[in-house]
């Protein structure tokens, strides 16, 4: 994995002109384990219900995103795609991911893999997605290996251009490689400046697994009203969330902030311009108090 240096959005048009260029062409993307570019900063859509999904990630995309990450159990899949549709914007400038939801009523089989994949993939209106996760391990029902196998079929047949998990400790990585001999190109997990996740992280730069952080901005809660952060902001002039998502892609990794709220859509975006130095990253260092704002993998089993 290393910076592609060519821009968030290589090529990106905005939908409604050129205007909105300048905001987003210093952001930088990642190459993948597999070749494939996977812009720095996309666009979360949890809790966005599905006939708000069109608007709001149509305001997404008129602000300069590219990537969108929704999920089968966000149940705003049909949404989204509407906004993909509508956009305008080609679809190979789009980099959308979905996840595979696990259910406490049924151990995954590769029919009901392959049925779970192609009603996302309906749902989206797509015919291919371009990564493709599996939501949760939930390591105590043991059937991660099969889905994986099969999330690598789907990856063969050119339907997800790429493949990778969320909420996979170190335990299920070796296992998944080992047994598949083929890397997660991604683990999505939380992460934020309470919860940085440095170990983790270490073992997938070795493995050359992407790191993408969700709940980037700590959900909201406390750690943007934090007065470290708040210094930190005053002194280059931008907020809380603009630093924390600066922190985020100057460690290497990938942040899909959620919002609801036009202005902060834009203002998470907007991150271009300017750099936190090496005071800045030792203040938010000491930021991590090692919890978690959402569920720990280890117990996750719900439907
Ligand atoms: P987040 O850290 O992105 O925080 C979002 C909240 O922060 C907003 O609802 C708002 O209250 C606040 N906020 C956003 N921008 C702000 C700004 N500029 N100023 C002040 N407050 C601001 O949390 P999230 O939504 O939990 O996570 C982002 C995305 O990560 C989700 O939408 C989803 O796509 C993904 N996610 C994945 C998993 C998983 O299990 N894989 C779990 C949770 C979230």
């Amino acid at each position: 994995m290393h910076s592609g240096g060519s821009g968030l959005f290589p090529g990106a048009r905005s939908p409604r002109g050129s205007k909105d260029r300048s905001l987003v062409s210093n952001l930088p993307s990642i190459t993948l384990n597999n070749g494939v570019v996977m812009p720095q900063l996309g666009f979360g859509v949890w809790q966005v219900p599905d006939d708000e999904a069109t608007a709001t990630v149509a305001t997404a995309l008129e602000a300069g995103y590219r990537s969108i990450d929704t999920a089968a159990i966000y149940e705003n899949e049909v949404g989204t795609g509407k906004a993909l549709a509508s956009s305008g914007i080609a679809r190979e400038e789009l980099f959308v991911t979905t996840k595979m939801w696990n259910s406490a009523t049924e151990t995954w089989t590769r029919e009901g893999v392959l049925r779970e994949f192609d009603a996302s993939l309906d749902r989206l209106g797509l015919d291919y997605v371009d990564l493709y996760l599996i939501h949760w391990p939930r390591a105590m029902r043991d059937d991660y290996v099969t889905v994986y196998r099969t999330l690598v079929e789907i990856a063969a047949e050119g339907r997800a251009k790429a493949i990778g998990v969320s909420n996979f400790k170190r335990p299920q990585l070796e296992r998944v490689i080992a047994d598949t001999s083929v890397v997660p190109a991604v683990n999505q997990i939380e992460l934020h400046p309470n919860f940085p996740q440095a170990e983790l992280r270490a073992f997938h730069a070795e493995q050359g697994i992407a790191t993408e952080a969700w709940s980037p901005l700590g959900q909201g809660r406390g750690l943007l009203e934090d007065a470290t952060l708040a210094r930190v902001a005053a002194k280059h002039g931008k907020s809380p969330a603009q630093v924390v998502l600066r922190w985020h892609l100057q460690l290497g990794n990938v942040a899909i902030p959620k919002s609801a709220t036009p202005s902060r859509i834009r203002e998470n975006i907007d991150l271009a311009g300017f750099e936190l130095d090496a005071d800045d990253l030792t203040a938010i260092a000491g930021l991590d108090t090692g919890t978690r704002v959402g569920p720990d993998p280890d117990d996750f089993d719900w439907n």
